[in-house]
Order: structure tokens, then sequence, then C-alpha cells
């Protein structure tokens, strides 16, 4: 009926883009502004997650004077801004955050990690806008807080209009090196085609309106179908943690359906749901412990999950929830599956280095990278979480086979002293880094330098 394609959930969104362009802060400023306009905006902080309730987004975009009603009932944005959240942001095989903002600083233009991110995009074919961050940087801008872009660039001066021009237009050609059409979101004629550019201040909150509202409508007005709510439980997990008092913890994005406590469900392991959890919305009253326990909670959320056994749990994969009707059995089945798309990345020939990530999801960003015919390098093996010293003895098989081989490519983990000190004295080589490029650059490096 209508009345049920109208119940969209919300649209999930993350922040990606080098670093120092200013994620954190564009998602401080989306956040504080309406903390200081009290308790009527609504805006929930959550497990790894912040929840901005359409009547504050209208509030927010009120000058744009864009009547379009909202259909999504808020935003959820994910907290952790960078790579750790985006490479977990998988499930069943595909991106499950409906939407990215990828950050650029105007001052910088394209950086690595820019590109490495709209890698990542195009992997996931997840949509993405451009906040082209810090235009107050400009010389001599002239800051209108919170104002939506158009309203600010009209109040500059020819000057800084001219400069501000330059700038898009060099950011516009950079993106079109990467093979990206990309536009002034205000100028796009066909967006979908070609990606909209935001200009932003974090600083000063202009720009962050039309961010917002493009964000909300672009997203209700392509996606209905993904973001029609179905009871089909839709979950993937950001992080396992241990809390004091609860043992080990999953902190989760409930994609879809609906969660209640006593629920049986499947990832790694099979387990029932203790507890299910969400920071107390007072979050000044320090109280001890402080989380709020639910019966129930309906997508999309951030929460954390309390269970027996969840110390088995892997961040990046998906869990599944065993309904009355359900097989366990083919539900066991259906999460292995979740591993084994990333085990069948692995070279058949046993020749390669060996991968170590530190979620799934990275770790299948990774592959996925490896694999690429400019970068065409076998992998023979992989582990998730710090490098141990069963990781280097696995790598190690391959100082007889293919010495050059006989690396640990280390994305984002730590790696154990045993493990070190067991690498040095066998001649296996470890490189780490927590840009995927990086580790490239150091394997190509070596590579080279044997050749010479
Ligand atoms: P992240 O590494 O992408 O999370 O970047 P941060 O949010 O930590 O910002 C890096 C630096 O840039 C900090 O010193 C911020 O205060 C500053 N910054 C971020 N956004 C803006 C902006 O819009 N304008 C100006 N002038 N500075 C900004
Ligand atoms: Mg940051």
């Amino acid at each position: 009926s209508p009345k049920q394609s109208e119940d969209l959930r919300s649209p999930i969104c993350c922040i990606m883009g080098h670093v120092d362009t200013g994620k954190t802060k564009l998602l401080d400023c989306i956040r504080g502004t309406n903390v200081q306009e009290g308790e009527a905006g609504g805006i929930t902080q959550q497990i790894g997650a912040t929840y901005f309730p359409a009547a504050n987004i209208r509030e927010r975009t009120k000058e744009l004077k864009a009547d379009a009603t909202l259909k999504v009932p808020g935003l959820l944005v994910i907290d952790t801004p960078g790579h750790e959240s985006f490479t977990n942001l998988r499930s069943r095989g595909s991106g499950l955050c409906d939407i990215a903002i990828l950050v650029v600083d105007i001052m910088h233009g394209l950086e690595p990690q820019t590109i490495e991110s709209l890698n990542l995009l195009k992997m996931r074919k997840t949509e993405f806008i451009i906040a082209l961050n810090k235009v107050d940087r400009l010389y001599d801008w002239k800051a209108r807080r919170n104002s939506p872009i158009g309203m600010t660039l009209k109040k500059q001066t020819k000057d800084v209009l001219s400069e501000f021009n330059r700038r898009v237009t060099y950011v516009i050609t950079q993106f079109k090196e990467q093979g990206l059409n990309t536009e002034l979101y205000y100028k796009n004629k066909e967006m979908g085609e070609t990606f909209s550019i935001v200009p932003t201040s974090a600083v000063t909150g202009e720009g962050i309106p039309d961010l917002l509202l493009l964000l909300v409508q672009w997203t209700q007005k392509t996606m209905v179908e993904k973001l029609t709510f179905s009871d089909e439980v839709q979950c993937t997990v950001l992080e396992v943690k241990v809390i004091e008092g609860l043992g080990t913890t999953i902190d989760v994005v409930l994609v879809n359906g609906v969660l209640h406590e006593g629920d049986q469900i499947v990832g790694p392991i099979v387990t029932t749901i203790r507890a299910l959890l969400t920071p107390h919305p007072m979050k000044e009253i320090r109280v001890k412990g402080a989380y709020m326990q639910h019966k129930e909670i309906k997508a999309a959320q951030g929460i954390k999950i309390a269970a027996q056994g969840l110390e088995h749990a892997i961040a990046g994969t998906s869990i599944y929830v065993v309904g009355p009707d359900d097989d366990l059995e083919d539900i066991k089945e259906a999460a292995k599956e979740d591993m084994q798309s990333v085990m069948s990345r692995i070279d058949k020939s046993g020749e390669g280095v060996y991968v170590q990530a530190s979620t799934l999801g990275s770790l299948e960003a990774l592959l996925e990278f490896l694999k690429t015919p400019e970068v065409n390098i076998p992998v023979s093996g992989i582990g998730l979480g710090p490098v141990h010293k069963k990781d280097v003895m696995k790598a190690s098989v391959m100082l007889e086979k293919k010495n050059e081989y006989a690396t640990i490519l280390a994305f984002d983990v730590k790696v154990t002293p045993e493990a070190r000190e067991l690498a040095d004295e066998l001649g296996v080589r470890i490189f780490i880094a927590d840009i995927i490029y990086h580790l490239f650059d150091q394997f190509k490096a070596y590579i080279d330098g044997l050749k010479e």
C-alpha cells in the first residue's frame, strides 16, 4: 500500500577523506550547533553513530526555503570518521552506508587518502557528496555563521569569488583526472552522473545546511527501495569491545529490521542477545555504566549488544537473527559465506604475500586493491587482528618457495613484540601502514631494490 512505501528508515552516512581535511570538525559542527539550541533538537548520541531527526534537519535548512517534505525519519551519521568505519561498513558483500561525504580541503585539493577513499567508494558502488571544506580560509573571506553557501558567496568581494572559483575549478580538474565528473551542487544538472560539490566550513557552519539538505533529499529521492523499512534484520559489527561489567560486547549498526532482547543471533558464533544498549540520553549525568537497556530497537541505529561468546565476533561481518521459521543450519551457512567471500580472493597457486588487517572489511578492501591490474600482488594467506607469531610462521613458508613473498602486509594492525622478534630471526619482512597505498609503495620499493 502507498502508506507502507512511506515507511522509510533513516539513511546511513559516513564521512571520509584525507587526514586533517576536517572530518571530525564537520561532525562536531553538525552536532554542536544543535546541542546549543537545546534538547528540542532531539539529536541522540548512539553507539558509533549520531542520529539527526528530520525536525532538526528542517530547522537547520530553513534558510534554504526547501519546501520539499522530508520523508525519512532522520539521518544516521557514523561517528568514527575515516577508514575504520568505512571499511567496516560492509554487509553481505556490499557496502552498507547509503551515502558518504568525501571531505576535501579547498586549500589542498585532492590528497592521497582522498584518492584511496574514492577507490573504496567506487569498489562499494557507494553514492557520495563532496564537501569542499575550509572555505573560510580563503583570503579575506567574510563569514556568515551557519549560512547556506549561496547567501554567503553573495557577500564576498570579487577577489574572494575569483579565488574561490579558481580553486573549485582546480579541484574539478583533479577529480576529472581520477575519471570522475564533479560540479558545484547548485550548478549540477545531472546528479547521479556528475557528483556534487558542496563548499563548507566546519568552523563557521557555512554550507552545512546545503550539505544536510542534499544528503537527505538525494537519498530519499533515489534510494526509496533501499531505505524502505523491512522486517528482515540487516546488521553489521563495527567493533568488538570489552566493557567492564558487561564482558565482551559488540557495537553494531542496525541497518534494517528490529532487534529484540532474547533474539538468537548468528555471526561467527551462535548466541542470544542478553542486552540491547544505547548511551544514556543525558550524557552530562555521568552515571556509572550509564547505558540504557531496550526490549527492542528498530533500524537504523547504532547499538551495543551484550551476549555470551562475543569475543569470537569479527568486525565487519553481518549478524543474522534466527526467526521462528528459520533453520539454524541455513543461517549458520549464510554467516559463513561472509568469511568465504573474502577467503576466495586468496591466490590458488599458493604463492603470494601474507596480508593482515584489522577488520574483515578492511581486509576485503586491501585484497581488492592488491588484485587491481596496476598493483597485481598475489596473496597466499590472510589474518585478522594483531600480527602474532603464528602469522609470521605462516608467512615464512614463502622463504623457500619465493623469498620476496615472505612478507606480511599489515594494514591498521599492531605487531606483537614476539612476532617482530621471530620475523627478524627468520627473515620475514613486515610492512605496516594505515593507508593502503603506503603498503603498496613499501612493497614496491622493496621489490625494486631487489632488482637493482
Ligand atoms: P580530520 O583529520 O579530517 O578529522 O580533521 P579535523 O576535523 O581534526 O580538522 C583538522 C584541523 O583543521 C583542525 O585544526 C580543525 O580545527 C581545522 N579545520 C577543520 N575544518 C575547518 C574549516 O572548515 N575551517 C578552518 N579554518 N579550519 C578547519
Ligand atoms: Mg579526525
